[in-house]
């Protein structure tokens, strides 16, 4: 069935951060197309029944690099896709096709608050990668709400831009389960509880910042909510959400 597809792509990287979550890479096969930071390819492998079987995901790699398409995926056990993706080995044969979507940064000169669950972390690393090598500078506050602290990917990389100061980056991320992280010393709880004390501290505010939202749709609704009472209005808060609120399969991606 694979190799009777016209593919138009091949999976060229897989680095697995643990188990069930992946930075993997796919390579266009023809002209690449470009695409804005935040926005989404659509892959596709065909199934069983012999069907092409789609689902959008948020480029992580910089706009300006089109060699292959980076992106941060979770296997999601009983899931159509992703079973699929984790079957396959590097060089194997996948369709893309790109760029879609409107979670891009706006131009209104705020500080950005970006607030991302599990992989939701893909859209904000395109982002922060291409205003690096744009040399482009804009206040940034990264909050990244994971389970365990094993599930930080790309840890390492934001902390050397904020402490090497390749931007104005202020990095934090919070483990819900931290009984199960006897190494981890930082945040805890599920990104949504610690947002608002986040606010505060930081001295972020409907006048100075816009908040950006990725991933698991009840950490936006949540958040939503308390920026809705604290006076953002609908503009200042942008979201993706990866799949239909209530419709959360598994463990949860926090
Ligand atoms: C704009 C956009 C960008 C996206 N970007 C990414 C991305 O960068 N990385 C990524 O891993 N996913 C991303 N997703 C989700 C992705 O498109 C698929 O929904 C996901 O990979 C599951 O696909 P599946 O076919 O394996 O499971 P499906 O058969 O589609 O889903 C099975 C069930 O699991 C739920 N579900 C889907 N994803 C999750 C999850 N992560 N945790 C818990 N429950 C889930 C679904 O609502 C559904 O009820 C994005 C979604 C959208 C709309």
């Amino acid at each position: 069935m694979v190799e009777d597809y016209p593919y138009n792509g091949r999976l060229s990287r897989w680095d697995e951060v643990v188990d069930g979550l992946a930075i993997v890479a796919v390579q266009a096969l023809a002209e690449p197309f470009p695409f804005a930071p935040g926005q989404y390819a659509t892959l596709g492998l065909v199934g069983e029944s012999g069907k092409l079987i789609q689902r959008p995901m948020s480029i992580s790699s910089p706009a300006d690099d089109l060699s292959e398409y980076e992106f941060f995926i979770r296997h999601v056990h009983g899931g159509e896709f992703t079973p699929l993706l984790w079957q396959i080995r590097v060089g194997d044969p996948i369709n893309i096709k790109g760029a879609k979507g409107k979670f891009v940064l706006q131009d209104d000169g705020r500080t950005c608050l970006f607030i991302a669950s599990g992989t939701g972390l893909a859209p904000f690393m395109s982002m922060l990668e291409t205003l690096i090598d744009r040399r482009e500078r804009r206040d940034i506050h990264l909050l990244h709400g994971v389970s365990h602290d094993s599930d930080l990917a790309w840890r390492d990389r934001l902390t050397e831009i904020a402490q090497a100061d390749l931007l104005p980056l202020a990095y934090a991320g919070t483990v819900s389960r931290p009984q199960a992280c006897p190494n981890w010393d930082g945040l805890t709880g599920r990104v949504e509880s610690v947002f608002e004390a986040e606010l505060d501290r930081r001295g972020l505010t409907a006048d100075n910042c816009t908040i950006y939202l990725c991933g698991n749709p009840d950490m936006i609704s949540a958040v939503e909510e308390v920026a809705t009472e604290r006076g953002f209005p609908p503009e200042q808060v942008r979201k993706e959400l990866y799949w239909p609120k209530g419709r959360s399969h598994g463990p949860p991606n926090d």
